[in-house]
């Protein structure tokens, strides 16, 4: 089986991130992916408006209601959810081809989409990234000052219901400085990549 690694590429490795809005999740996933050529970031398809400095494409695929809902009848998507009142959904083709090619993939998607990525990809790596305090997740949301007041307290009080659900993944990260995040997720997949029973 060892010498079959040598000559066969394998199939990539499903990586799942979760955390609350602005624990920093976008972030991490980008420092990492910068130092991996074989990692790739799924890009989700939202019925949420972009912000004034996301890019469709680059952020995420922005798209209509009826269009999201017609995807979800055609099956295209390998997990969706409904996260702060707008669709987030996976694209099935998009990430499956990725594995099988060999890359890495990270999905950075919420709690409830998570759960159902995992009852199909049990041997994924699952982390959660949080924030060092709900105070500063407070201060973090505020300074981004992307949403409205009312939005705002939404994503604070999913906060607390989704650190309840923190136990259902295999690593939490705290998030207190950037790029000590990135190292320690880079660490994880690193070593979940050496295990013996992924050989
Ligand atoms: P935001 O609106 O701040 O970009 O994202 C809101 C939440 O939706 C975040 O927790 C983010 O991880 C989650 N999310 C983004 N894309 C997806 C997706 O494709 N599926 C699911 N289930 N959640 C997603």
């Amino acid at each position: 089986q060892l010498s079959e690694l040598f000559f066969e590429r394998e199939k990539g490795i499903l990586i799942v991130i979760s955390g609350p809005s602005c624990a920093g999740k976008g972030s991490v996933c980008k420092i990492i992916c910068q130092k991996n050529p074989d990692l790739r970031l799924s890009i989700s398809e939202t019925t949420r408006k972009p912000r004034n400095y996301e890019k469709q494409g680059r952020d995420y695929f922005y798209v209509s209601k009826e269009s999201f809902e017609t995807r979800i009848e055609q099956g295209q998507y390998l997990e969706y959810a409904t996260v702060y009142e707008n669709y987030y959904g996976t694209p099935k083709d998009y990430v499956e081809n990725l594995l099988e090619s060999g890359y890495d993939v990270i999905l950075e998607i919420d709690i409830q989409g998570a759960a159902k990525v995992r009852s199909n990809f049990k041997e994924g790596i699952y982390i959660f990234i949080v924030p060092p305090s709900m105070q500063e997740l407070r201060r973090r949301i505020e300074e981004r000052g992307t949403e409205s007041t009312e939005q705002m307290e939404m994503r604070l009080n999913c906060a607390y219901e989704e650190m309840r659900n923190a136990d259902d993944y295999s690593y939490i990260v705290i998030n207190d400085d950037l790029e000590d995040a990135a190292r320690r997720v880079q660490s994880i997949i690193t070593a979940e990549k050496c295990r013996t029973e992924r050989l």
